[in-house]
């Protein structure tokens, strides 16, 4: 069978993290700072009520924009947050459907996206798929906000700036004041802001700075994957105070693609919200010490200040050459070029256990 494969698939490239799990496959027991979610469970109540839900037989299709009870409930939070009005609400399979939509709601082929590198995977694939140009701002070696770089980026073209703090891969958290000089550029300019804050509860040092607060030309994208581990539930949202129209879009879309996020699931993200994750950040602030002051005599990495990852630079040749060197020595890290248009970093995650985050730490060391 000839051509059976769209021009589009060919655009989207996951042969990165593959070749990292295919040299993995053989590894007994090993360190594992390669995942993407969180290693506590979903805690007990909320999946209570992902019980109660499925026997109450909450198991038919949510109206597509989402449950009417976690809908207000998200833009009661949101509202009160960020001062908005009356905002419009999406729930989302994930916040991976959720960018998706919103690719697909607003990007035409040719459109520029700004994104600063490095970046969470899915932005590059998912724009390049659709037709979209990703322009990418360098944010190393610091990996703060490259506001200059973003100013120089905007083009006519120039349909939306992302950005993602906390961040994935690097872990760090944008100021407040980096984030009111975006919100000046943006308008400036008259452009979108796209601000992924899946990571939004990991957040170590006091509080984790919004877009949202400074500016009404954005679209909020949050989850419940992270912050109450349901990475298998599904469930995210998208919200927006001055662009009900990227909403009432991305609702339509979801109505011919996703349908909508699973019900019981979103029952139980209702419970979610009242949920006090801080203890379990807690846990994990002091996950990122054991990183941070384990590997920082040895190697290059900026402190993160959130989210549950650390970008640090490998000490000689790719960042794919160090990366099959951990692996033979049972650590698996994910190289840099994944996440970047760059190979001298690697990305480790330490939503793992503290016995194996010493471990993990003492082998990269012998390594350095
Ligand atoms: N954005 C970022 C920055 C992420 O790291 C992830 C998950 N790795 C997602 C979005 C998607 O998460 P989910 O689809 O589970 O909500």
């Amino acid at each position: 069978m000839k051509d059976i494969i769209a021009d589009r698939a060919g655009k989207v490239d996951a042969s990165g993290i593959r070749k990292v799990f295919a040299l993995a496959a053989s590894l007994d027991d090993p360190v594992n700072f390669s995942i993407g979610q969180p290693d506590f469970d979903v805690p007990e109540a909320i999946k209570k009520e992902a019980i109660k839900a499925i026997e109450e037989g909450q198991n038919r299709y949510s109206q597509t924009a989402g449950d009417s009870l976690l809908k207000e409930k998200i833009a009661g939070q949101v509202k009160g947050e960020f001062g908005w009005g009356e905002p419009s609400v999406l729930v989302t399979s994930g916040v991976s459907g959720g960018l998706l939509l919103a690719f697909m709601a607003i990007i035409n082929p040719g459109d520029e996206v700004i994104i600063p590198d490095p970046y969470f995977v899915i932005y590059k694939h998912v724009i390049n798929m659709l037709g979209g140009k990703c322009v990418f701002v360098d944010s190393y070696l610091d990996f703060e906000l490259p506001i200059e770089g973003i100013r120089g980026a905007i083009s006519e073209k120039t349909k939306m700036i992302i950005v993602n703090s906390p961040s994935n891969p690097t872990g760090v958290v944008y100021s407040e004041g980096q984030l009111k000089e975006l919100a000046e550029v943006a308008s400036e300019k008259d452009i979108l802001v796209m601000t992924d804050e899946i990571y939004e509860k990991f957040c170590y040092e006091g509080w984790c700075p919004s877009i949202a607060k400074y500016y009404d030309r954005v679209l909020l994208l949050r989850g419940f994957s992270k912050s109450w581990a349901m990475t298998g539930w599904r469930v995210a949202y998208a919200a927006a105070a001055g662009l009900s129209e990227i909403i009432e879009a991305m609702t339509k879309i979801q109505q011919y693609t996703f349908v909508c996020s699973p019900s019981p699931f979103q029952k139980a993200a209702i419970a979610a919200l009242d949920y006090d994750v801080s203890d379990l950040v807690d846990g994990y602030r002091k996950k990122r010490d054991l990183i941070y002051d384990g590997l920082k005599d040895k190697f290059e990495l900026v402190r993160p200040g959130g989210a549950f990852y650390a970008f640090v630079k490998a000490p000689r040749g790719t960042a794919t050459e160090f990366v099959e060197k951990a692996i033979a020595n049972n650590v698996l890290i994910i190289p840099g070029n994944v996440f970047s248009e760059k190979d001298t970093h690697f990305r480790i995650s330490y939503a793992t256990s503290d016995e194996k985050i010493k471990e993990g730490v003492e082998i990269l060391n012998g390594l350095a």
